[in-house]
């Protein structure tokens, strides 16, 4: 039995479905039909630990880590090692169907939003967790120009940043 006096006191801490969750159920079946595309067209095996690992992914909108996947694809009274997870997870970042999130020491299934550009931003609402997923052909360029500008060569090009979504008052804070 949950509090109704707490839920309204701390309304971000409820554990109520977001808007993330409820976009994440919509897109996660497309979104994992679109990866199995690419491992086709790649000609690499999803087995079945990979496929397992990724389906986990999917099934949440929240970045999840290495251990946390292990204990939750461990069969009961079964074992799941994490070095197994972290080799499937290395496979899977390889094919660009997940992404590290360095901020949170965790992982989260890729939306496939990058077709063309390249850079990636992902917006992590710290107060409900979710993660956004976005790009645009400007933040290519300008991330492109800065790169050339420094002669850095980029092994990974994604950018974290950390604050409040839309749906949790992300708008109400100033960006000046
Ligand atoms: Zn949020
Ligand atoms: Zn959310």
């Amino acid at each position: 039995m949950i509090m109704s006096g707490s839920a309204s006191r701390l309304p971000i801490l409820q554990e109520e479905p977001c808007a993330h969750a409820q976009r994440q159920a919509e897109r996660a079946a497309r979104a994992l039909a679109q990866s199995e595309a690419i491992c086709r067209a790649h000609r690499v095996r999803l087995t079945p630990i990979r496929r397992r690992v990724l389906e986990a992914l999917y099934a949440t909108h929240k970045p999840m880590g290495a251990y946390e996947l292990a204990e939750y694809l461990t069969p009961p009274g079964g074992r799941m090692a994490p070095i197994t997870v972290y080799r499937a997870l290395d496979f899977l970042i390889e094919q660009g169907l997940v992404h590290k999130l360095a901020s949170q020491n965790a992982y989260i299934a890729s939306f496939h939003v990058d077709n063309a550009p390249e850079t990636t931003a992902f917006l992590i609402c710290e107060a409900c967790g979710g993660v956004d997923e976005t790009t645009s052909a400007e933040l290519t360029y300008a991330v492109n120009s800065l790169l050339n500008r420094e002669g850095f060569g980029p092994r990974a090009k994604l950018l974290e940043i950390m604050g409040r979504c839309a749906h949790c008052g992300g708008d109400a804070i100033s960006r000046a």
